[in-house]
């Protein structure tokens, strides 16, 4: 199976709303099998289909893989996923983004989320999640659905210091993976 490439911002793929995908077929199984090498071939912990330019509601995510070889990989595969409910209550966390290298920023996010999603097998899961990486992580794809990157997510005067840390990051090289740019 082909590597995927990793869409970076800005692109206008990244802020295109995504159609649903109508039937879990081989083709889709496909498609998101390559996120998932794409996404463990570039350190992320989730990957939403636009962000390999293709422009259908599929997620994957993994919070429990650390990077080595070794360590349990639990893939989870969301196709046409929904946040069903979600709190008030919000926290402020960085994240960074594979298809925004280089950066990280403060967002804002709920504290917990309920999300219904179907997977590879056509099953309609629901997933909970509080105060963790999945929280933030599901809430971060969903959003890349709906053509949402960080940068709409920051207040328009963050905004503006936020594309010109990513356009000097994106300068001195930053490629997906990089949270930080090395001198
Ligand atoms: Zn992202």
């Amino acid at each position: 199976m082909e590597l995927p490439d990793i869409v970076i911002a800005p692109d206008e793929r990244l802020n295109t709303e995504c159609a649903k995908v109508e039937a879990i077929d081989e083709e889709v199984k496909r498609i998101a099998k390559g996120m998932a090498k794409a996404m463990y071939k570039n350190m992320g912990c989730g990957l939403a289909a636009p962000q390999i330019g293709v422009l259908r509601q599929i997620v994957v995510i993994d919070v429990d893989w650390d990077g080595e070889k070794s360590s349990t990989r639990n893939t989870l595969y969301l196709i046409n996923p929904q946040i069903i409910d979600k709190s008030e209550e919000t926290e402020t966390g960085e994240e960074g983004c594979l298809s925004i290298p280089g950066v990280s920023f403060p967002i804002e996010r709920s504290s917990s989320v309920v999300v219904r999603a179907y997977d590879l097998q056509g099953r309609l899961m629901q997933y909970e999640a509080s105060h963790n990486l999945l929280a933030v992580c599901l809430q971060h794809e969903i959003d890349h659905l709906h053509g949402i990157t960080m940068f709409e997510r920051l207040s328009p005067e963050r905004r503006l210091v936020a594309v010109q840390e990513y356009q000097q990051a994106l300068a001195a090289g930053a490629r997906p993976g990089d949270t930080e740019v090395q001198a």
